[in-house]
């Protein structure tokens, strides 16, 4: 088993260091629940480094108002830096604890150039890739009300459709090596009546570039209540070859490793029995356990 989707800070304003000591438990609790491998998944955004090449990336939208929603919600969350993640990681790495170096990488629409220059420049094992926002309309922030407001202005074959476009080219980017939460667009509970069509795009995306997909528990937690991907989307990814990862991704130490059983349940259903785990974004496959 693999927990491939940790953050060590909270999405809220506050301190964000990296630490040894923190690296360490949540390897510990990891652990404990039966998991061989972590992999430290921290938000790109969060960086400064990120901020000095990517701030402004907002005002493409043509709404001011989720465009100042978004500088809001990236201001807050900003000023960690990415030489001293990467540094902590890699010297737990090296101490022995079963943790890679990995980065939650957003899609930044017609900038993901600019991304890849900027993480060509570290020792990444593992890249997540995740779509959190259609134009600067964060949907899945649940803490921002404009966001949220916007839900109601949205036709869900619309929102479905902008946030599957988006992860074809995250996908055909090559800046990440796993899809995180792939239908996360389903995160507050709103899904096409048939959704097979996007369910074939995100499959195919994944499948073209030679992508993962994370299994993850997160969306049990959040209003949708039902794991990424949905059983449906699952099956595509299996039959089309795709590997997995699972992943919690927590925010905090007792998220870690959380509903492990239910995502091995899960993958039982579609006759897998391996993951995928990685090193210097090389993958190799490793028993479910
Ligand atoms: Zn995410
Ligand atoms: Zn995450």
């Amino acid at each position: 088993m693999l927990d491939y989707h940790l953050h060590l800070w909270e999405h809220r304003p506050g301190p964000v260091e990296a630490t040894l000591e923190q690296v360490a438990a949540y390897c510990e609790g990891a652990t404990a629940a039966g998991v061989e491998e972590v992999a430290l998944t921290e938000h790109l955004s969060r960086f400064v480094q990120a901020d000095r090449v990517l701030k402004g990336w907002w005002d493409d939208d043509p709404s001011p108002a989720l465009a100042s929603a978004m500088e809001r919600a990236w201001g807050d969350e900003q000023g960690a830096d990415l030489d001293e993640y990467v540094e902590v990681v890699l010297a737990a790495r090296a101490e022995g604890l079963p943790v890679v170096l990995g980065l939650e990488v957003d899609h930044y629409a017609g900038r993901m150039d600019v991304v890849g220059e900027l993480l060509a420049g570290y020792p990444f094992d593992v890249l997540l890739g995740s779509v959190h926002w259609v134009g600067s309309w964060g949907f899945d922030n649940t803490s921002e009300p404009a966001f949220v407001a916007e839900w109601d202005s949205r036709r869900t074959e619309a929102v479905w459709d902008a946030y599957t476009e988006a992860l074809e080219e995250l996908a055909a980017s090559g800046a990440c090596d796993v899809l995180a939460h792939p239908d996360l667009c389903k995160i507050m509970g709103a899904r096409p009546g048939v959704p097979d069509e996007w369910y074939d795009r995100m499959a195919e995306a994944a499948a073209r570039s030679g992508l993962a997909a994370e299994v993850s528990s997160a969306g049990l937690r959040k209003p949708v209540g039902e794991a990424y991907p949905a059983p449906d989307l699952l099956a595509r990814f299996a039959a089309a070859g795709v590997p997995f990862t699972t992943a919690s991704d927590a925010h905090r130490l007792d998220h870690v490793a959380e509903r492990g059983d239910e995502l091995r349940e899960l993958l039982a259903t579609v006759g897998c029995t391996t993951l995928q785990a990685y090193r210097d974004r090389t993958p190799r496959t490793v028993p479910l356990g």
